[in-house]
């Protein structure tokens, strides 16, 4: 039984408590949770005309691909609970944390070889900048140390990961002089299936030209640009910063933080393109959203660059690197997506959704509608009003949680057809309202 009602919780809440993005005292009331399974979030108090459970659009922000309380992941923390919670990871290894690395460089592209388990997206983001510097300072190329990226693009909340965000949407203006000045490149074309456009080609590579000597690394996300503005672009982009990475001698990174594990249709979104990073960053649906885990993978190539350095070590450390709970939910999930045909579950997905949002093109102040695997958005022609459009989700049974001018979906890959429409008529209900 929860110790503090729901009207304690939340003045304690609102008096103490940071919320993302969130002011302090905070304004605006969240819902409480009070318990979750399956896709259904358990409300402490009834929302939105009385409504106690609420279908979760969201995955936790990309994160729970099975849903809640999923036997599986529960059997496997609990099995790993009964060993040991954690242990250090300098001078100390165990077998989840060794399990989870060897089966990340099995699933992901053949050139990555090794890996760095961070505890969060924003640090693996960090690590993997920290692998590409190191690798140039250890060759003997110190001025390689600036990043290349395009516009549009979200990699973090710590301070090197917030200089590749959107310069606009990262708010780049209140951190003049704090953040590195790194380089941006325009947005890539929108839509997947759009043909690779020449101009931007030649625009890029002229950048590239002009500052190969300085450039470490380009970083983006590939295919889906997620909290920068939920865009898509084609894949036929991936293989032109491969070829112009190669090309200019700059080492290449690709974000899979939010597209990886089969959210964009391909287990990677590298997988669309065929073509391998030197740095991948994995996080988010890593654990199957129970617990804080992310990683950062990388070339043999890299590692070797990093040895033959004057300080032939990678120097980062977390002291709760390689968590043994969160890696053995880590590798329940991979046994529970890989075990079953999940590229059909996100495709029936994306036709559910694709269906369902198809009418929001018609409400008025929407300026598009897009699906891509187990993601649909609709972008409006204003700013959300976020509460009004949250409540409007609530009262059609679903958790959704807008932002700028965007009300989007990523539901876990298990949510029946049923519950994909249902959130599909939310999600255009927001629309309406917000
Ligand atoms: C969420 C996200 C991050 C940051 O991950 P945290 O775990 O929130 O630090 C970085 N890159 C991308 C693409 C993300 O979606």
């Amino acid at each position: 039984m929860p110790q503090l009602s729901a009207d304690t919780l939340l003045a304690l809440d609102r008096a103490h408590v940071w919320h993302p993005y969130g002011p302090m005292p905070g304004t605006v009331t969240p819902y409480v949770v009070e318990s979750a399974s399956g896709v259904r979030l358990r409300l402490a108090e009834p929302v939105a005309d009385g409504r106690r459970e609420l279908v979760d659009g969201m995955s936790s922000w990309w994160a729970a691909i099975h849903g809640y309380r999923h036997p599986v992941l529960d059997a496997a923390v609990r099995e790993q609970l009964g060993r040991m919670s954690h242990v250090m990871f300098g001078g100390l290894t165990h077998e989840p944390a060794v399990r989870l690395a060897a089966r990340l460089v099995e699933i992901t592209p053949e050139p990555l070889q090794h890996v760095f388990l961070a505890d969060s997206g924003s640090v693996a983001v960090e690590v993997a900048m920290k692998m590409c510097l190191q690798y140039w300072q250890s060759t003997g190329r110190p001025e390689k140390r600036r990043l290349l990226t395009w516009r549009g693009g979200y990699h973090g909340d710590t301070f090197h990961p917030m200089s590749v965000c959107d310069p606009d949407g990262g708010m780049h203006h209140l951190w003049g002089g704090v953040l590195p000045g790194q380089l941006f490149a325009p947005q890539p074309p929108a839509g997947f299936d759009a043909p690779l456009d020449p101009e931007y080609a030649s625009l890029f590579e002229g950048l590239m030209e002009r500052h190969a000597d300085e450039l470490a690394a380009v970083i983006v996300e590939p295919v889906v640009q997620g909290a920068g503005g939920m865009q898509f672009h084609s894949p036929a982009y991936l293989r032109m910063l491969r070829e112009l990475c190669d090309r200019y001698g700059v080492l290449l990174v690709f974000d899979e933080i939010a597209t990886g594990f089969g959210r964009s249709g391909a287990l990677f979104a590298a997988d669309h393109a065929g073509v391998s990073p030197d740095v991948m960053c994995l996080g988010k649906a890593l654990t199957g959203g129970y617990l804080t885990l992310a990683a950062a993978l990388c070339t043999g190539e890299i590692a070797d660059g990093v040895s033959r350095g004057e300080m032939p070590v990678l120097a980062h450390g977390p002291t709760f690197m390689g968590n043994p709970l969160a890696c053995a939910a880590a590798n329940a999930s991979l046994d529970l997506l890989l075990g079953q045909d999940w590229a059909v579950e996100v495709k029936r997905i994306e036709a559910g959704l694709s269906e369902g949002l198809a009418a929001a093109s018609d409400v008025p102040g929407v300026r598009d509608v897009r699906v891509r695997g187990a993601i649909g958005v609709v972008q409006l022609d204003h700013p959300v009003d976020v509460p009004a459009a949250t409540e409007a989700a609530a009262r059609e049974g679903v958790w959704l949680r807008p932002f700028r001018d965007l009300v989007y979906t990523m539901p876990p890959y298990v949510t029946q057809d049923e519950d994909v429409a249902r959130i599909a008529a939310a999600v255009t209900a927001a629309a309406v309202a917000g």
